[in-house]
């Protein structure tokens, strides 16, 4: 059975670029080894990650991040079991907030900052939809 998991979490102040990257590298590493691919969107302090694959492997990976101390207040937006796959070739594409990209974070915004606890399921699934769709977007590391 192939789901897709998409949830928010906050980052403890501590947390720095470069465990980001360290992160984003090990997710790499096991996703691919655990047949789990998706998207990290980092912005504002806040994670906003997609993950999808079978779903013992997605639940045990969640529940494996979920208590992992670098972020906090994980909350689970939407879980649904899909037919196929949006992130084909990324076992975790990363995308940053940056000047350019600022529009699409706009446009998933209620206020003047993107913010995923407030948005709804289906929201932050059109989001991920639009970023796989504008795959440049997506990069393998954190700059
Ligand atoms: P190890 O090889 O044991 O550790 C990898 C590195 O991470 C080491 O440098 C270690 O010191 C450091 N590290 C591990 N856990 C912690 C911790 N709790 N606090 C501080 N440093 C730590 N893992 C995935 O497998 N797939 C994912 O998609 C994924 N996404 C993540 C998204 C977010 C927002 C966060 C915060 C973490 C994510 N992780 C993901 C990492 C996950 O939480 C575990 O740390 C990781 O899966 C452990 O794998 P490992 O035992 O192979 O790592």
């Amino acid at each position: 059975m192939l789901i897709r998991l998409i949830y928010c979490s906050r980052v403890r102040p501590s947390v720095s670029t470069l465990d980001v990257r360290s992160i984003l590298s090990v997710s790499q590493r096991n996703n691919a080894h655990n047949g789990i691919t998706g998207g990290l969107v980092f912005t504002g302090g806040i994670f906003l990650q997609c993950l999808e694959g079978h779903r013992s492997a997605v639940n045990e990976t969640y529940h494996r991040i979920a208590a992992d101390s670098r972020h906090f207040d994980p909350a689970i937006l939407s879980w649904e079991e899909v037919d196929s796959r949006q992130f084909t070739t990324w076992t975790m594409g990363y995308l940053g907030y940056t000047g350019e990209n600022s529009s699409l974070f706009l446009k998933y915004a209620a206020g003047k900052d993107f913010d995923p606890y407030a948005c709804r399921a289906t929201a932050v699934r059109e989001m991920f939809a639009e970023v796989v769709a504008n795959a440049k977007m997506l990069k393998q590391n954190v700059d």
